[in-house]
């Protein structure tokens, strides 16, 4: 069966922080292991960052949900795409909070102007390649 990719950026509604992300983190590694969807999410600044790997279907149907949730707005969809793997296949939802990593900031400066969490200036591979190193060094 064909897997997809698909990366959006969306900010979240005032008043969003660290309970809110493990209650999404909960409820995303609960309903992604049983339909077999992998992905990361990250959370700075109030924006999230999110990667979700499936079957077209399934990923397509998680994220018109995820558009459907209050707790975030003006989602804006950085990648669809067919691949031929996985890159995330180890967690069904891994959610990392920037705000409480400061040893990320060379990472994101890696892929940013600054050392600032700002995804909605990535480009998709630069957002893919961010994550996948969110990833690496979060292995379970
Ligand atoms: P329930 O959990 O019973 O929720 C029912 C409804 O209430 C939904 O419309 C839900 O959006 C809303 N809701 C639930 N809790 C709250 C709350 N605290 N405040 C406001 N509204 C609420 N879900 C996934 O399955 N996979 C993901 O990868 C995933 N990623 C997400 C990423 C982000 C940035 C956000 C904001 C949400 C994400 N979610 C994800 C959650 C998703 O939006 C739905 O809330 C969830 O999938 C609904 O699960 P459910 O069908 O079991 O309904």
């Amino acid at each position: 069966m064909a897997l997809y990719r698909l990366i959006y950026v969306s900010q979240a509604i005032a008043g969003i922080g660290y309970a809110d992300l493990i209650d999404i983190m909960n409820k995303s590694e609960e309903n992604n292991r049983n339909v077999g969807i992998t992905g990361m999410l990250a959370f700075g600044d109030s924006m999230f960052l999110q990667v979700l790997e499936g079957s077209r279907q399934l990923v397509s149907q998680t994220y018109n949900r995820i558009l459907l949730d209050k707790r975030h707005t003006n989602a804006e969809l950085i990648e669809f795409s067919e691949i031929e793997y996985r890159n995330f296949g180890l967690w069904s939802m891994k959610a990392v909070h920037i705000d409480d990593h400061p040893e990320l900031k060379p990472t994101i400066l890696k892929y940013s102007s600054s050392e600032k969490f700002n995804p909605i200036s990535m480009t998709g591979k630069q957002s893919l390649n961010f994550l996948y190193e969110l990833n690496l060094q979060n292995q379970p």
